[in-house]
This record gives structure tokens, C-alpha cells and sequence, in this order.
């Protein structure tokens, strides 16, 4: 899917959520159930243009539950502990 350029424009920690695209959908959607499905709310994430700012706050948070730049909590967690590269920028934290 292509992106679309952001436009959000000052650098307030939070201003990339002005350009979530979550924010037009069923916010529940993005905090399934346990054992519910995550399908419907990554696809959306894969067209969402702040994904990456998106799971840097989740990583950055410690976030334990939910999707966020298209990743699951266990995906998120084992991008904090160094365990899989970040999807974004590739890189493997220390
Ligand atoms: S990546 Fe997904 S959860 Fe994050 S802001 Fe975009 S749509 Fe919302």
C-alpha cells in the first residue's frame, strides 16, 4: 500500500499521533481480546504514514498490550530487548 507523505509538522513528542490513521477506526480494534484477532488492525497500520514514530513510543513506553506500528505486544517487546530488528530502521537495540 503506499504511503501517504505525513503532515504533521511540529516536533511535541506526540504530534506524529495528529496523523494516525487509527484515529478514523474502532480504537478496540487495536486491543484485541487475548487470543482475538490483530489482522484487521495491522493492515491498517501497514498504510499508516506515523507507523514508525508509532513504535518508537510503544517501545519507548514499555507498552504491554496492543498493536502499534503494526506490531504486536510480544513483536514490540522482542524489538525492545534487542531480540529482532526494528521493522522501520533495521537496527537491533543494545
Ligand atoms: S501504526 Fe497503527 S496503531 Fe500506530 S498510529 Fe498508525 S494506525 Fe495507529
Amino acid at each position: 500500500m503506499r504511503r501517504l507523505p505525513s503532515t504533521y509538522q511540529d516536533d511535541t513528542p506526540l504530534a506524529w499521533q495528529t496523523d494516525a490513521r487509527c484515529a478514523e477506526t474502532d480504537p478496540e480494534m487495536f486491543f484485541p481480546e487475548k487470543g482475538g484477532s490483530t489482522a484487521a488492525a495491522k493492515k491498517i497500520c501497514s498504510g499508516c504514514e506515523v507507523a514508525p514514530e508509532c513504535l518508537q513510543y510503544a517501545i519507548d513506553n514499555e507498552e504491554q498490550s496492543g498493536i502499534w506500528g503494526g506490531l504486536s505486544e510480544r513483536q514490540i517487546t522482542a524489538v525492545r530487548l534487542g531480540k529482532a530488528p526494528n521493522p522501520f530502521t533495521g537496527q537491533i537495540a543494545a
